[in-house]
C-alpha cells in the first residue's frame, strides 16, 4: 500500500488495523486485530478471529508496524516552549528568574501559540496526553486549552491555586468552577507550584476538591536542595513532610520530582498512595539529584515519566531515565539491568496515565480505553534483528520511527506533522512573536549562552 493510501485509510473514522506487532500490557503480540470505533479500542484479538466479527471493515495491512500506547508525558508546562533554550546551564529554581517572568508577560495571543507548538513537540515525540503544571500566566487558561483541542493532544490541565490566605473562599470557588469543566480531551487538574507558596487551608482544600471530583492535585515537591532548606528553615519540615502535615497526601496526588527524599518520605510516598511524575532529563539538566526510581517501584509508589518542558521527546525520556538510574544507582550496587525496557516502557503509558487520574482513560490498548496509540516503523536496521522488543524501544528507537499519531481514535500527525491543520504557519507566527515576549519579560539568565555570547567577542 502507498503511503498516501495508508494515511487516507487511517484516516477513516471505523478502522481495523492489522498491524504486525501489537503491544499489549503484557508484552508484544504478533498478528493481532485492533479495531478503533467511536473513538475506544472496540475489538482485539486474532485478526481472522477479529475480522470475521466485523466483516463489513476492511483491514488496513502495516507490515513491519508496531501498534502501541500513545505516550504520557506526566509532568509539563506549555506555556514555557518559547524559552526552552534559555533555560540551559542555570542553576537551580529556574522559574524564580526565568519561567514567571516569561509566563508573566505572555499575553493570551502568545499563550495559545506557545501551548500549541508545545502540544505540537508533544505529538511529534509520541505523546498522546500532556499532564500541564499549571501556567502563571494572569491571561488564565482558556488560551491552553484552546491550543491544545485544536492539536488534538489529550490534556490533563492544572489550575493555580497558589494563595497567601486573602482570597481563600475566591480560590476555592474558581477551582470548584475549573474541576467542572472536563471535555473529551481536557481533564481538568488544581496545582499548587510548590508547598511554601499556599496556606496550608488551600493546601489541603485544592487537594480535597480533586479527590471529590476525580482529578489529580499537581505540586512540585523535593526537586531542589534551596527549596528543601527552605522548607527546614521555615516550617521545619521538608516539602514532602510539609504537605503530608497539611493533609494535602493521597491517591488525587501528583508529585513532580521527589528526588531529594529521606527514608521517612519513602514511606509517607508509599503509605498515602501518592504517586511520582519523575522527570529524568529534568534530572540532567537542572536537578540536584535523581529520584530512587527501582527503589520507588519496588515499593509500588505510583510513578509516571515527565519532561517538565525540557524535550518532548518520549524515547529519549526513556532512554534518560533508564540511564539515569544505572549512573546514580545501578553503577554501585551491580545492577545492570535497572528495570529493563519494561519498567521505563511501563512508566512512560501506563504508568503515567493511572498517575495522571487517567488509568481508566488511556495508557495501553486495551478493549474500552481512547484509541490514543502510535504505529510505529519497525522496518530500521537499528531494530534489526529484534530479540527484545520492550528493551529496544528504550534504547534504540527514535521518534523519527513514528509514522502515526492517533488521539481518542483520529488521525493527527502523519509522519510528524498534522494532517488537518498547519503546523508550518504556527512555526512562522512564533518566529514572529516569541524573541518580542521575550524580550518584554523580565527574565534574570545566569548562564551567559554558548552562542549569542561569542558575537561581540
Ligand atoms: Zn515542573
Amino acid at each position: 500500500m502507498h503511503d498516501e493510501t495508508r494515511q487516507a485509510a487511517l484516516a477513516a473514522p471505523e478502522l481495523l488495523l492489522a498491524p504486525e506487532w501489537t503491544l499489549l500490557p503484557e508484552g508484544s503480540a504478533a498478528g493481532l486485530g485492533v479495531v478503533v470505533r467511536d473513538g475506544v479500542f472496540a475489538d482485539i484479538g486474532p485478526l481472522a478471529e477479529v475480522a470475521l466479527r466485523h466483516p463489513q471493515l476492511t483491514p488496513v495491512a502495516l507490515p513491519q508496524r508496531l501498534l502501541m500506547p500513545g505516550f504520557v508525558d506526566a509532568h509539563h508546562h506549555l506555556t514555557q516552549s518559547f524559552g526552552k533554550a534559555l533555560a540551559f546551564g542555570e542553576p537551580s529554581e529556574i522559574f524564580r528568574r526565568l519561567w514567571v517572568p516569561l509566563e508573566s508577560s505572555l499575553d493570551a495571543e502568545s499563550l495559545y501559540l506557545s501551548a500549541k507548538l508545545a502540544a505540537l513537540e508533544a505529538l511529534r515525540g509520541g505523546f498522546t496526553t500532556v499532564c500541564d503544571a499549571g501556567t502563571r500566566a494572569a491571561e488564565g487558561l482558556d488560551a491552553v486549552a484552546a491550543a491544545t483541542r485544536d492539536a488534538g493532544v489529550r490534556c490533563v490541565l492544572g489550575r493555580i491555586c497558589n494563595d497567601d490566605g486573602s482570597r481563600h473562599t475566591e480560590v476555592v470557588a474558581e477551582a470548584e468552577r475549573f474541576l467542572a469543566g472536563a471535555t473529551s480531551l481536557l481533564h481538568p487538574s488544581l496545582a499548587v507550584s510548590i508547598p511554601e507558596v499556599a496556606t496550608d487551608a488551600m493546601l489541603h482544600a485544592a487537594s480535597r476538591l480533586c479527590a471529590e471530583a476525580g482529578a489529580v492535585f499537581q505540586v512540585h515537591v523535593n526537586e531542589h536542595l534551596a527549596s528543601v532548606e527552605r522548607s527546614l528553615v521555615a516550617r521545619g519540615l521538608r516539602p514532602l513532610q510539609h504537605l503530608g502535615a497539611a493533609g494535602a497526601l493521597g491517591p488525587q496526588a501528583l508529585l513532580a520530582h521527589c528526588t531529594m527524599l529521606v527514608p521517612d518520605e519513602v514511606l509517607l510516598l508509599r503509605d498515602s498512595g501518592s504517586a511520582v511524575a519523575i522527570n529524568p532529563v529534568a534530572s540532567q539538566w537542572k536537578g540536584n539529584a535523581v529520584a530512587p526510581t527501582g527503589l520507588l517501584a519496588a515499593l509500588k509508589v505510583r510513578l509516571g515519566l515527565g519532561t517538565d518542558g525540557t524535550r518532548s521527546d518520549a524515547f529519549r525520556m526513556m532512554d534518560a531515565g533508564e540511564a539515569n538510574q544505572r549512573i546514580a544507582f545501578g553503577l554501585a550496587n551491580g545492577d545492570s539491568s535497572c528495570g529493563g525496557g519494561r519498567l521505563w516502557l511501563d512508566l512512560a503509558t501506563r504508568g503515567g496515565a493511572e498517575a495522571a487520574g487517567l488509568g481508566h482513560v488511556t495508557g495501553s490498548v486495551e478493549i474500552g480505553k481512547a484509541a490514543d496509540f502510535l504505529l510505529v516503523d519497525l522496518d530500521v536496521p537499528e531494530l534489526t534483528p529484534s530479540w527484545d522488543l520492550r528493551w529496544e524501544l528504550v534504547r534504540l528507537a527514535s521518534r523519527d520511527q513514528i509514522a502515526s499519531v492517533h488521539v481518542g481514535g483520529r488521525l493527527r500527525l502523519w509522519q510528524g506533522w498534522p494532517v488537518d491543520w498547519d503546523a508550518r504557519a504556527l512555526l512562522a507566527d512564533v518566529r514572529r512573536i516569541a524573541r518580542d515576549s521575550v524580550a518584554r519579560a523580565p527574565i534574570h539568565k545566569v548562564h551567559p549562552g554558548s552562542d549569542f555570547s561569542s558575537a561581540s567577542g
